[in-house]
């Protein structure tokens, strides 16, 4: 399977990866996050973990548990850190606490290395016996509430390393080394593998599209975050010009307790138009989300707020243009008339898509380029080595 990413990549670059691998047989590595499916952490652990046991590293992955009160403690954090609310439930950081230590008690953490996603679990150090410890940061940290960052810094400084999808994100009141890595899609996955367009267009037709008619897709969790209304705004303006759809394809997470209010939020917006289709598909719906991307004209990630955006290499891969809103890890992967368009308000996203679906060429332009800009920087294997050479940095192996 692994030989599967010389295609991708080159012979030479798998090799040199399977040649530090190999540094660090032996070691006994963990991830942990707060979700089995749903978002962009479980989808990249899914893929990473596998590929990494590939790589004869013995690896673990466990998933912290916790009751709704903690889950809407931990997404209050979540909007909060990423700047976008101040709201805390009462009693949040008790609440926090105690389920870490519930946890702490519960997950074996005895491994030599340990990466903890995300702010759900990164309370677990205070019960860390042994190893080395990297808190693996998949948000926007970089302009948090003050009170919920100086809550989550006092145990993020306990850590050996932190990691950081984006530059931007680093933090000078760190004093733990950071390391910026940009998450990943894999090729290899039934989400990512070139379908035929026969294929694409079939399940979009079961889903009650109509193929012959120009689609703009945004696949997303239904998170204010991802700005749900702002899209269906999009589409309206786009309607005035153009008889296009819109299919706005989003799963639920466990761990995001807002999805069901913002769910029938954007359902009120979109009201009586039988060419929105917000369509609810169950986790790991991975043929369907490709067929979306593939079969679609343009792909819109509207976000206001953004940790990478996986979502937006997805697309890219399949050589579509992105609109994307300008924020977070999205001006990554979205480079301004290279590979789609960054936004920032529906009447610049509409501007744009009608110009992509007026200007075919310039759309097949843009996703070309987006498939190279992929292919060379948010594939597997590059994060893959990321971590292992962090993982070397924090064993002390040279
Ligand atoms: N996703 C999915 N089904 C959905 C919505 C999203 O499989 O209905 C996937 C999407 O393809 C991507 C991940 O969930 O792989 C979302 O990651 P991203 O980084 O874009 O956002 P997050 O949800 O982590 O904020």
């Amino acid at each position: 399977m692994i030989e599967k990413y010389a295609e991708f990549i080159g012979q030479e670059s798998l090799q040199s990866i399977i040649k530090i691998a190999e540094k660090l047989r032996g070691v006994s590595i963990l991830h942990v996050n707060s979700t089995r499916e749903g978002g962009g952490v479980a989808e990249i652990l899914q893929k990473m973990v596998p590929l990494m046991r590939e790589l004869g590293l013995n690896v673990d992955w466990k998933i912290i548990r916790g009751d709704s009160s903690f889950f809407r403690v931990t997404k209050s954090f979540h909007n909060a850190l990423q700047g976008q609310s101040d709201y805390l439930p009462p009693g949040a950081f008790e609440t926090y606490d105690k389920w870490q230590s519930v946890n702490a008690s519960e997950v074996d953490t005895d491994y030599d290395v340990v990466f903890i996603h995300d702010p759900q679990p990164a309370g677990l150090v205070d019960y860390k016996k042994r190893g080395r410890w990297v808190w693996r940061c998949h948000i926007d940290i970089s302009s948090p509430y003050p009170p919920v960052w100086e809550f989550l810094r006092k145990r993020v400084e306990k850590y050996d390393a932190a990691i950081i999808s984006v530059p931007i994100f680093g933090r000078e009141d760190l004093k733990v080394p950071q390391f910026v890595v940009p998450p990943s899609i894999d090729p290899l996955s039934p989400k990512n593998v070139a379908i035929h367009r026969v294929t694409a267009e079939r399940i979009l037709r079961k889903f009650g599209l109509d193929t012959e008619r120009p689609i703009l897709t945004q696949i997303s969790r239904f998170d204010y975050a991802k700005d749900p209304v702002g899209v269906i705004r999009t589409y309206k303006l786009l309607r005035r010009h153009v008889d296009v759809q819109l299919a706005y394809v989003g799963s639920p997470a466990s761990d995001d307790p807002e999805g069901e209010d913002v769910y029938r939020k954007t359902v009120a917006e979109a009201g009586e138009d039988k060419d929105i289709h917000l369509l609810i598909l169950p986790p790991n719906s991975n043929l369907e989300i490709n067929a979306f991307q593939s079969g679609s004209d343009v792909i819109m990630q509207k976000s206001v707020r953004e940790g990478f955006g996986l979502t937006v290499s997805e697309a890219l891969w399949k050589g579509k243009p992105v609109i994307g809103g300008n924020t977070g890890g999205i001006p990554l992967q979205v480079i301004n008339n290279v590979t789609g368009y960054l936004v920032n308000s529906p009447e610049e996203a509409s501007h744009y898509s009608l110009y992509l679906l007026r200007r075919k060429e310039v759309a097949s332009r843009l996703g070309a380029n987006g498939k190279e800009h992929v292919r060379q920087n948010f594939l597997l294997p590059r994060h893959v080595r990321d971590y292992l050479m962090i993982m070397s940095y924090v064993m002390g192996i040279r």
